[in-house]
């Protein structure tokens, strides 16, 4: 071990920077932060100076260092480019026992600033000694994705009730009591913003004690995008991991399947070739089953579960038998295949508004408001439309768009298996039928299509075999 990790107490402690530029800036921001009176050694300040929290605790006290500056100091942080300047600091500094911290040069330091994931009151530092912060840099940035933002909202739930579980739970009990906790759904609760439910809980756990298992199930919605693992959300993924139980249908891939953890329970409801999908009203009956046997459901979707996706059925049931639940948004497919299309679904040129409608056919008819929807200055999105696409084209021709409006058909957006065909509204039928696409595709309608061909960015299909493979299979009645 080359440095001794620790946490400093500065509340009300007096530091110096020497050095004013945007990087001096910073490290003045986290002795503030830390509760700090920073004086300042500079000729000038940069302007983030001026935005730093409890500026009454900041001075610039003067133009350049003084060994005099070093009086009453507890800590010194220098950033200076010239090596014997800087180097002149920390010789002083270091001869009145005042840790200090040059930055950029590892040989001066006292200590050294590690990078820092800030759940506060829970604090994670991260260090390569100072050989390598790059990788220190990176390794933070990756537990920032594993800790959940209100971690730090948890650790003052379990600090409030510090002393009424000191009093009702024996001692050789308690580590165990709040290893539950924190496994329990409390936690979720918690990280949800739902911190009366998660009192009530807490509290019904402390009168039961800690022998009895009172864990209740729970049912987290989750939109997980339109395939590609990438889009998927902290949270989701946080969620997929910690699930019990898995209910996905085939909009979501294999890839994001993989991600859920490995030895949850998974339940298919989607259609299976030729076979029906399990009607839904059984899915929201499953999901109330499976929450009331404890467990804590994933209920995995494709895209947004809000749009198109029947999330709102699924939780009403759940509302309806006093399940609890959470809703996770998820990137919704006209999102994320507008941008992996490179087509901006607004434009202050080309489209003041945008209408997600879904393209699905009832007895060859669309039951539809056109006149709202088929506008020159609006994007359209269509949702489930490869089948219905001929008659859609019409039908928005009919109702006033001119034949030649761009429009766009985007097979497995965002996916490596990505194919996007142009055309206009009365080219693009024939055009999807000889490409031979394959569900799920997306249909974008309006003059922002035209802008694919300066901002089209994605194009796997230019280097890929696999265009023509299908990893994503969605059942009939989306296509
Ligand atoms: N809740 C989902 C939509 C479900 S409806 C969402 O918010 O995205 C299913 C339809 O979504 C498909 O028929 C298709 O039109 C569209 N879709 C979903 N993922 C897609 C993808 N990767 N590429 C193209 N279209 C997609």
């Amino acid at each position: 071990m080359n440095y001794l990790p620790i946490f400093l107490d500065l509340r009300d402690r007096h530091c110096l920077v020497v050095g004013g530029s945007e990087t001096a800036a910073r490290k003045a921001e986290l002795l503030l932060r830390a509760g700090a009176h920073v004086d300042v050694a500079a000729l000038a300040l940069h302007e983030g100076f001026a935005r730093l929290p409890h500026p009454d605790h900041l001075q610039r006290v003067a133009d350049t260092f003084t060994p005099g500056l070093l009086e009453g100091k507890d800590l010194v942080i220098v950033v200076e480019e010239d090596a014997s300047r800087a180097k002149v600091v920390a010789d002083a500094a270091r001869a009145r026992n005042i840790p200090v911290n040059v930055a950029d040069k590892p040989a001066l330091c006292s200590f050294i600033l590690p990078s820092i994931i800030d759940r506060s009151p829970i604090m994670v530092a991260v260090s390569s000694g100072g050989e390598s912060p790059v990788l220190a840099r990176m390794l933070r940035a990756r537990l920032e994705t594993l800790i959940p933002a209100a971690y730090g909202r948890l650790s003052a739930l379990a600090s409030r009730y510090k002393d009424r579980v000191r009093a009702a739970i024996k001692p050789q009990q308690r580590r165990a009591f709040w290893e539950k906790v924190f496994l329990s759904p409390v936690a979720e609760m918690v990280f949800s913003g739902r911190d009366v439910e998660a009192e009530s809980q807490l509290d019904a756990m402390i009168r039961e004690g800690a022998e009895h298992d009172i864990r209740r199930g729970e049912v987290y919605l989750v939109g997980a995008g339109p395939g590609n693992p990438d889009l998927l959300t902290f949270r989701a993924l946080r969620l997929m991991q910690q699930a019990d139980v898995v209910v996905h249908d085939r909009l979501v891939s294999q890839p994001i399947l993989d991600m859920c953890r490995r030895d949850a329970e998974r339940i298919y409801v989607g259609k299976e070739r030729d076979d029906h999908a399990v009607p839904q009203e059984e899915i929201n009956l499953l999901l109330v089953r499976l929450a009331k046997e404890g467990k804590r459901v994933l209920r995995l979707k494709g895209g947004d579960p809000f749009i198109f996706g029947r999330g709102g059925e699924e939780i009403e049931t759940l509302a309806e038998h006093s399940v609890p639940f959470q809703v996770v948004p998820g990137i919704t497919a006209a999102a994320g295949v507008a941008s992996y299309a490179g087509i901006p679904l607004t434009h202050r040129d080309y489209a003041q508004s945008v209408a997600f409608v879904t393209g699905h056919l009832k007895e060859n008819t669309f039951n539809m408001n056109w006149e709202g929807i088929a506008r020159k200055d609006q994007t359209i999105v269509i949702y489930m439309g490869l089948k219905g696409l001929p008659l859609l084209c019409e039908a928005l021709i009919k109702h006033g768009l001119t034949a030649d409006t761009p429009a766009a058909i985007v097979q497995h957006g965002t996916l490596p298996t990505q194919r996007v065909i142009t055309g206009d509204l009365t080219t693009l039928p024939a055009l999807a039928e000889q490409a031979g696409l394959k569900a799920p595709t997306l249909i974008i309608v309006g003059n922002v299509v035209k802008l694919r061909e300066k901002l089209g960015w994605y194009q796997p299909e230019l280097h890929s075999e696999q265009a023509h493979r299908t990893p994503l299979e969605a059942p009939d009645h989306l296509r």
